[in-house]
């Protein structure tokens, strides 16, 4: 029944129980090539060609002048918020519907965060509100977020005006925390724009469950050449160039290996067919779930999402759990949304600019299979385990 095109051909070791993966790589391309290469040249640490042509390709497919490989998305916002210019004690402002590195990014680089509530129409930060709040502080004299951390939550490209105009007024530094969105674009002031190259600094990961991966890494974006350079300096030690065991500041092991990069250079190559695959995925979810009590993921005429990982939100938090269950039981691998940093346990008690969207996201929303090898015989299983647990949409 799902249509489009076929997608890459990806080895795969059938299971007894055929159990459908929510997010799987695929490697079906130069990945083995180019890891063999490393083996034969002996570089396989952070010194290596791939590492070079890694970045150099990737700063291309983006459209951004320069990138920064480094070990997790982890790492790459670790990095950015310290060159961005958070400090001790530092407020910086991030969604609180995202997964958990996002907020522990912000408190590794000694900042405080400030979490945001989602809105409805993309599921991300609520800018507008977040607006709101600094003004209000801002006439009061209390102190200001020094950076918005703007997360792209499953794809889906957030609304970042808000966020550039708090920098405009208020210079408040926008990074991207673009994890998930790789690909995703946005219609920023009349121009189409990739998600991670708008603000000040883009994050990337390369996660084994991300668009692309490296085994495991990271990428930093940015248009400033000091900015880059401070990146790359602080995530190799802060080692100074021409001296031995010389440093200037307290850096960190953050550098991708050429192993990695190797992976993940023959991942970006397969990068534009992923994307189609995707999003021809969540097409056919879209078209086949129309009929049944389900809201569809966010879709705006402003942006495109990668369609990273498609999901659903049922019309309770009853009705989500039971049908996890069903999917579950039968051996295909859904999951919840992300729950709200507001309720996990480390941030009980930070600040928060709203809760409840991200919490009514988080107890109604369901995560499909949404990997690139997915075959239409098992989106099929997915869809017809959500027919026979849903009742049709009432109209
Ligand atoms: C995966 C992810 C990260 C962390 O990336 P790692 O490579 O796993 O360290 C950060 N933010 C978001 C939103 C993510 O989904």
């Amino acid at each position: 029944m799902a249509a489009g095109p076929p997608g890459p051909r990806c080895r795969r070791v059938p299971t007894l129980t055929d159990r459908i993966p929510l997010s799987e790589p695929c490697l079906a391309g130069n990945e083995g090539r180019y890891l063999q290469e490393c083996i034969e040249t002996g570089y396989v640490s952070s010194v290596g060609p791939f590492v070079e042509r890694f970045e150099r390709e990737f700063a291309a497919w983006i459209g951004a002048p320069h990138a920064v490989a480094v070990s997790s998305g982890t790492a790459a916002l670790h990095i950015a918020l310290l060159v961005a210019g958070v400090k001790p004690g530092d407020l910086v402002a991030v969604s609180m519907l995202t997964f958990i590195a996002s907020v522990n990014a912000v408190v590794y680089a000694g900042g405080v965060p400030v979490l945001v509530d989602s809105e409805t129409e993309t599921w991300n930060a609520d800018g507008a509100r977040l607006y709101d709040w600094v003004a209000s502080r801002a006439r009061k004299g209390a102190p200001l977020p020094v950076a918005v951390e703007a997360v792209h939550v499953l794809g889906h490209p957030a609304q970042l005006e808000p966020f550039l105009a708090l920098r405009e007024e208020f210079g408040i530094m926008l990074i991207e925390d673009a994890a998930e969105s790789l690909g995703a674009e946005a219609d920023i002031s009349g121009r189409c724009r990739k998600v991670g190259t708008v603000g000040n600094i883009g994050c990337f990961s390369f996660n084994g469950n991300k668009v692309i991966t490296s085994g495991g890494g990271g990428m930093i974006v940015c248009d400033d050449p000091e900015v880059a350079h401070r990146a790359r300096h602080l995530s190799t030690q802060a080692k100074m160039p021409g001296r031995a065991y010389q440093h200037d500041a307290i850096g960190f092991n953050y550098r991708l290996t050429n192993i990695a990069a190797a992976v993940g250079l023959a991942q970006l190559e397969q990068l534009d067919g992923f994307l189609e695959k995707k999003r021809n995925i969540a097409l056919q979810y879209d078209e086949s779930l129309e009929t049944v009590a389900v809201e569809l993921p966010p879709r705006v005429h402003w942006a495109r999402s990668s369609s990273w990982l498609y999901s659903i939100l049922l019309e309770s938090p009853e009705r989500a759990r039971s049908l996890l269950g069903a999917l579950n039981e039968a051996s295909i691998d859904a999951r919840p949304l992300w729950i709200s940093a507001a309720s996990q346990k480390p941030y009980r008690r930070a600040e928060t600019i709203g809760f409840e969207v991200a919490a009514d996201l988080s107890a109604r929303g369901i995560s499909l299979p949404s990997s690139v090898a997915l075959r239409s015989t098992q989106q099929d299983r997915v869809i017809e385990q959500i027919r026979t647990c849903v009742s049709a949409r009432r109209h």
